[in-house]
């Protein structure tokens, strides 16, 4: 065998306790008080510690009156919400798998989200019940069904109000109504090799097609926290409060946990700019993980002008490159409004790595701006060439990075063959990530080798559009990329060879309205994010290899030849 080149952790190796996440949660039982552990932005609404252990217990022992047996798939469809907390520990309390949809989602996407989790149960916030009501119609479940299987997740006075406007009948069942007297005794255990049993089911389409279940195990949660806790600054209780902006659908989700791992109240909600900054004055946050799009907006709202902002001490970015441009431009306004110690950083990973896997540390966070930084600690990593070999180390080292270790996912679920794809038989996760690696071993990601596109932050699968634009009577062939946007992110656009292709390619003006035309076709099919923002272009024909693989670097090139061409 070839010589493997590994890059370890700089960071000493950590202990991962071997339990299931909710034991881990709560194995400080000295810390079960009054503290607030969440707090809803807009209400105000707090959540204590011992009201989460509470409640999910509750929960936990409805579910299983209710039939939940240990192992099953249970889904969570919601935006950001205080419901979020005792629903997913209920969940997992009761030794469910809860899987996470994208609240953005459309009754198609969410159709393949189920079916393909196989998930029973689904807790959904009432705003978004409508959705599920049309997914049950497309996929041919009855009425008397899907009242058993659904939960509304209200708990807050806002939630009701929502209630009311999808006009939800008192036939279906409420969060409320599954926090009953009693509570289950203990929580389910895992223990010994059960920690590797699979806990939650996020969904990523990996390097390609469609999107997967990702099987996230109790180990590689504890794992993630207990390695990630260990190299990021260490928050004072008492003084530090942290803000989830981020969507817990996502993976994402981590920060929540770890946060509430490190006792550090979380104030929930859905970002929206005005919400967000005056969260920040009126629960005094210091510290969050955020997107770079959200640092682009704190670049230039007036709200971050409006309010109080002299408490936030630690920016963390994730999910899609941080440019040093960017950074020195949100550094720079926060210092006109006299906040000189806030601190950006960065940090990498994916849905498969449960989250961050390298991770820029504060002191190094201006010396080093624009990298993702170490590996956290227990990761180990490769860097391979296109024949997967190991890149010889040097100056700036180039290539595709493998990662190794224990918040590494376990596969995807009930999919042998994209297992198999993603890793080597010893181990080694393919990210399909280029990254370049220095002598002091910081890490920067430069470019991606799979087809994903990401905007702001969300996974846009190219496949998954492709196969859509395929079924429009009048394409013949299409091609998505993604197009770099001056927001910090990336459009999804599309190349397409249409019926009427040899009208369209003489005729620029009738090849615009065709175009605008498809971008207003998919949006109801799609969750916003992957509305073809980018545009949808006519081409002869789509680049292909012999072996009928689109050539994607070439539709990128023919991208910039048109973008300096105006
Ligand atoms: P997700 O699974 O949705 O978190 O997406 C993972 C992908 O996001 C990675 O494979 C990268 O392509 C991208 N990504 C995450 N963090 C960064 C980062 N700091 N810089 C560049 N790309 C990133």
């Amino acid at each position: 065998m070839p010589r493997q080149i590994i890059y370890n952790s700089p960071h000493p190796s950590v202990e991962i306790q071997s339990s299931s996440i909710f034991t881990h949660f709560y194995s400080d039982k000295a810390s079960l008080n009054d503290s607030p552990a969440f707090i809803d932005a807009t209400s105000g609404t707090r959540m204590s510690r011992i009201e989460t252990y509470d409640l999910s217990l509750r929960l936990a022992l409805s579910i299983k009156q209710r039939g939940g047996v240990r192992d099953d798939v249970a889904m969570v469809f919601s935006p950001n919400s205080l419901a979020w907390v005792p629903t997913l520990l209920g969940l997992l309390a009761a030794g469910l798998r809860p899987t996470l949809a994208n609240s953005s989602y459309t009754p198609r996407e969410l159709a393949h989200q189920l079916k393909d989790s196989g998930a029973g149960m689904i807790f959904v916030h009432p705003v978004l019940f409508p959705v599920v009501i049309k997914t049950f119609t497309l996929l041919g479940i009855p009425g008397d069904q899907a009242r058993r299987r659904v939960v509304i997740m209200s708990y807050l006075d806002q939630d009701r109000a929502d209630e009311k406007a999808a006009k939800i009948g008192p036939e279906w069942t409420r969060l409320n109504d599954f926090f009953g007297e009693g509570r289950l005794g203990s929580e389910e255990l895992f223990v010994g090799d059960q920690v590797h049993e699979t806990a939650i089911l996020c969904y990523s389409s990996g390097t390609t097609g469609l999107s997967k279940g990702v099987e996230i195990t109790h180990w590689n949660v504890i794992a993630f926290c207990t390695s990630f806790l260990a190299c990021f600054p260490k928050p004072d209780p008492k003084t530090d409060v942290a803000a989830g902006p981020l969507p817990y659908y996502h993976i994402a989700l981590m920060s929540l946990i770890t946060h509430f791992i490190a006792k550090v109240p979380e104030v929930i909600m859905r970002f929206e700019p005005n919400l967000f900054a005056e969260s920040i004055e009126k629960y005094k946050i210091s510290r969050m993980h955020l997107v770079p799009p959200i640092l682009v907006t704190m670049s230039f709202h007036p709200a971050f002008d409006k309010y109080n902002m002299s408490t936030l001490k630690l920016l963390s970015s994730g999910a899609a490159p941080l440019g040093d441009g960017l950074v020195k431009k949100v550094l720079a306004k926060f210092a006109e409004r006299g906040n000189n110690h806030i601190k950006i950083t960065q940090g990498y990973g994916l849905t498969e790595s449960t989250s961050q896997a390298l991770w820029l540390g504060v002191e190094d966070s201006t010396r080093k701006i624009g990298s993702a930084g170490w590996l956290i600690p227990n990761l180990q990593a490769r860097l391979v060439d296109e024949d997967e070999s190991d890149i010889t180390p040097g100056p700036d080292s180039r290539g595709e990075l493998w990662l190794r270790g224990p918040s590494v996912m376990k596969g995807y679920w009930q999919n042998p063959a994209a297992t198999q794809k993603s890793f080597t038989p010893d181990g080694w996760f393919k990210t399909g990530d280029i990254v370049i690696v220095d002598e002091e071993n910081f890490f920067r990601v430069v470019d991606r080798k799979k087809e994903l596109i990401k905007y702001k932050g969300f996974q846009v699968p190219p496949a998954e559009l492709e196969a859509l634009l395929l079924s429009k009577e009048d394409i013949l062939d299409a091609a998505v990329i993604g197009v770099e946007s001056p927001e910090a992110t990336e459009l999804p656009c599309a190349y397409v060879v249409a019926s009427r292709n040899a009208e369209l390619l003489k005729d620029p003006k009738a090849a615009v309205a065709f175009g605008e035309e498809v971008q207003r076709w998919i949006k109801p099919k799609v969750a916003h994010y992957k509305y073809l923002r980018g545009g949808v272009f006519i081409i002869d024909a789509i680049p292909k290899s012999g072996s009928g693989k689109i050539l994607r670097s070439k539709l990128r090139e023919l991208t910039k030849e048109r973008t300096l061409g105006r």
